[in-house]
């Protein structure tokens, strides 16, 4: 099993690690700051350094039960190696920033239009979202991306926290979301709360606050049916 530090601090960025495994294009490290991927937001990449100054960069990461399985091309470290896991942090800040972007939407278009989410993906500075709204139009467009801007502006503090399954399943807001598509056997739920605004069950990285994330362009919405409908967005900086 490997403890990976990002479900704890999105803001770790490096970690020593000794290497556990190596397979097949992959290593396993008994700790790791790499995000495997999951919940639309893309694995991150990075490199390992061992202790020698050999750098074996990371093109990406998968979970394989509790492990965490990093991509590495060409030759791998050795078994038992120490190495540095370091992530590329402009790429990752890049998808906090995108990801949190993703709950601020989520959380306005719910509060003032009552349309839920059935989905969502994004990549550094650019994501969509899927929501379950019939009354969608271009006129609207500008206007939810005012109102995003305003929560992003308002600085809102983010804050992540584990709860015990039975009480996670008795928040109304988290069953509204996907919480219902958790695995059966789960004991415990990553909640994600942005203070006032959104509350949802995530395994992803965010930022602290929302100002952090820059600013929200809306670039767009597509109708998926008369009530499916994908809300584009770009992140940019402030
Ligand atoms: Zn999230």
């Amino acid at each position: 099993m490997s403890e990976n530090l990002a479900y704890s601090d999105a803001y770790a960025a490096t970690t020593s690690a000794h290497v556990l495994g190596a397979d097949e294009g992959a290593v396993l490290l008994d700790v790791t700051v790499f995000y495997p991927g999951g919940g639309g937001q893309p694995a991150d990449t990075g490199w390992l350094r061992t202790d020698d100054g050999v750098t074996f960069p990371v093109t990406g990461a998968r979970k394989s039960g509790d492990d965490i399985w990093h991509l590495v091309e060409g030759d791998l470290p050795a078994v038992g190696a120490s190495v540095s896991a370091e992530l590329d942090w402009d790429r990752r800040h890049a998808l906090m920033r995108t990801h949190s972007a993703l709950h601020v939407l989520c959380g306005v278009v719910w509060r003032d239009w009552g349309a839920s989410v059935t989905g969502g993906n994004m990549e550094p500075l650019a994501g969509r979202m899927d929501f379950e709204f019939e009354t969608m139009a271009g006129e609207l467009v500008a206007e939810i991306e005012r109102r995003v801007n305003v929560e992003i502006e308002a600085d809102r503090e983010i804050r992540v926290k584990v709860l015990p399954r039975d009480e996670a399943f008795a928040i109304p807001d988290l069953i509204r979301t996907k919480i219902n598509l958790l695995p059966a056997g789960i004991e415990e739920v990553r909640t994600i709360e942005i203070v006032g605004l959104d509350l949802q069950a995530d395994g992803g990285t965010h930022v602290s606050h929302t100002g952090e994330i820059g600013r929200v362009r809306v670039t767009g919405y597509e109708s998926k049916g008369r009530i499916n409908k994908r809300i584009r967005i770009e992140v940019l900086d402030r």
